[in-house]
């Protein structure tokens, strides 16, 4: 296969402004893609090589990119530069460099995507001294075959920001539409859930239909996407949705953690796939010091405590573990506890359609509790009084809350969705003026008076998974200390866009944009109505959608949180809908 025919797919896609239509123009192409290509046509769609759980080593530094295109272009550095300020997008760059390049090699071949693919693997796995001088051989080797159209994505795909805005949401519409799968739709996506690989899900659909999608299962090593919880804000309500009885657990705060134990070791991975093994040799350890079977993925929250008396301590201690040298030092000076909360896998089992009281079962029977490792504290109730009376205890052992869970029948694992068989209640919930977002970074503002010259509010977004778009819902200015502010330009910097990201709805003209990727953790007063904000807007009248008034930073980067994990456009609306009567 041509790598220009999925070129002219990312343009369309680019060219489109209904997000409707993305799903048709990507299933067309896909038709066409030969089934064992497919798998890596998938990953590229989103700009990558490889499921999301390995870890992307693709990026290569702009100034890399730049070499690359002079190289090829043979145009004046400074005019490279000078268009390269102007668009603010390396692609574009690339782009209109190939179209002017100065014409001294008649021999060109046209890109195939197996070289195309070939050569950015040898810039993905480029290591040691020679690397950069490498990175830039293979990219200036295909630039000098491609066409404008070519270097535009082949550019934007080393930078890690293809801006074409098919995410796997829009991928997984696309696969259904282009197998005649459409009413499978739910299938696929639980497919892609239990395995968080998206080109598996398309080329087993591409060469053995459903059948061989429902076969996808849970999978010792590849990590499933995690269970998420809803909120509500009482007790009574929590009691009242999960059916008058539930199991109640203590709502650990810490990092998220899903154990994969085989005999061949444990592998660690966070809420966001990534793999955490090394940061955490003590709790591998215990791991395999506790479990009896043969192999599992157990999951669980790790909390940072005090080495003596074994006091929960706050999450933030937890980040001294987050780093990748001076490991040893840090397992010694900040302990961590892992408290265990789920089993999804069992010597062989798949358990992600048994009920949660038969998975808790089996996770008590594997486990032999030590000093680094127990099961979540857990009871079941069936009042509101018995819950205040855990909810207190939680809180006094140092607990952010707890996390009601589902006992009934269907109370299944629900890979990757969040859904009312969890839960999560709060101490925040309790005071009239504070409840958290999960909120997204996509613009912001310039400062003016003492922010001169650093940002003066940020444009935050929910996400809503059934569009698979973002929707702005505040303009967040306050809770910034200076050190932050400072840092901020340079967190955002690698996501920043030229003009709005395609995936977002937006009313509001920011003086910068962001891919959405940043998460942080705000506190709002009250949820209103707005004309500007686009939040839930197609759940309300006259083009209305939510905005949260008051928002203030609580200090927390969400940074085990991916943007598609933010809060929902329909989490905030069932808020909105419960504080006002109408
Ligand atoms: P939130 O991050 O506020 O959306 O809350 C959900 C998170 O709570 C999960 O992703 C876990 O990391 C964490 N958590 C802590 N304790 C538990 C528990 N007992 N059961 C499930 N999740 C828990």
């Amino acid at each position: 296969m041509l790598y220009e025919e999925l070129a002219r797919c990312y343009d369309r896609l680019e060219g489109t402004s209904s997000r409707l239509e993305m799903p048709s123009i990507l299933a067309e192409f896909y038709q066409m893609v030969p089934p064992e290509e497919l798998r890596q046509v998938v990953y590229l769609t989103q700009g990558k090589l490889n499921p999301d759980h390995v870890t992307e080593k693709l990026g290569m530094a702009d100034k890399l990119i730049l070499r690359a295109i002079i190289e090829v272009s043979r145009l004046p550095e400074e005019q490279v530069t000078e268009l390269w300020m102007k668009e603010g997008d390396l692609g574009a760059v690339a782009e209109r460099a190939v179209a002017q390049k100065v014409q001294t090699n008649l021999f060109s071949q046209p890109l195939t995507l197996e070289r195309v693919v070939g050569n950015l693997r040898g810039i993905e796995s480029a290591e040691g001294r020679n690397s950069q001088s490498t990175k830039v051989k293979l990219l200036t080797s295909l630039l000098h075959d491609a066409s404008p159209l070519e270097a535009r994505y082949l550019c934007r795909t080393v930078t890690g920001r293809m801006r074409v805005g098919a995410a796997s949401m829009t991928i997984l519409d696309a696969l259904a539409l282009a197998f005649g799968a459409k009413e499978d739709r739910a299938d696929i996506e639980r497919a892609f859930n239990v395995s968080s690989d998206i080109g598996t899900v398309a080329q087993q659909l591409a060469e053995g239909g459903m059948e061989a999608v429902r076969a996808i299962e849970v999978q010792v090593g590849r990590p499933l996407r995690s269970m998420l919880a809803e909120r509500l804000p009482s007790l009574e309500e929590v009691l009242d949705k999960l059916g008058g009885v539930c199991a109640l657990e203590y709502k650990y705060d810490g990092v998220r953690v899903q154990a994969h134990i085989s005999p061949s070791g444990v592998t660690l991975y966070s809420r966001r796939l990534e793999d955490l093994t090394s940061n955490f040799p003590d709790v591998v350890e215990s791991l395999q010091r506790s479990f009896k079977g043969q192999e599992a993925i157990l999951e669980g929250e790790c909390v940072p405590v005090e080495r003596e008396s074994g006091r929960l301590l706050p999450f933030q201690e937890v980040a001294h573990r987050r780093r990748k040298f001076g490991m040893e030092e840090a397992v010694r000076d900040y302990p961590v506890r892992l408290f265990l909360f789920d089993c999804v896998k069992l010597d062989g089992e798949d358990l992600t359609l048994n009920t949660f009281p038969r998975r808790r079962e089996l996770l008590q029977s594997c486990i032999d509790e030590g000093e680094g490792l127990q099961l979540s504290r857990m009871e079941v109730v069936e009042s509101a009084s018995e819950a205040e009376e855990f909810f207190n205890a939680a809180l006094d052992a140092g607990c952010e809350g707890i996390m009601a869970k589902s006992v009934q029948d269907n109370s299944v694992y629900r890979a990757g969705s969040r859904g009312f068989l969890w839960i999560k209640y709060k101490k925040d919930y309790r005071s009239d003026l504070s409840d958290t977002f999960d909120l997204v970074v996509v613009g912001a503002f310039a400062g003016k008076g003492k922010r001169k010259g650093v940002y003066g509010a940020l444009l935050m977004a929910v996400y809503d998974p059934e569009g698979d778009v973002y929707q702005t819902v505040c303009k967040l200015g306050s809770g910034f200390d200076d050190a932050f502010l400072a840092e901020l330009p340079g967190m955002l910097e690698p996501h920043s866009s030229p003009s709005p990201p395609l995936s977002l709805s937006t009313r509001m003209e920011a003086d910068h944009w962001f891919e959405p990727a940043l998460v942080l953790e705000v506190m709002g007063a009250e949820i209103s109505l707005s004309p500007v904000h686009t939040a839930a807007s197609s759940s309300l009248p006259d083009g209305s959608g939510l905005a949260l008034r008051f928002p203030r930073f609580t200090g927390r980067v969400r940074d085990d949180k991916g943007p598609e994990q933010a809060t929902t456009a329909n989490e905030l609306l069932a808020m909105y809908r419960s504080q006002s009567p109408s």
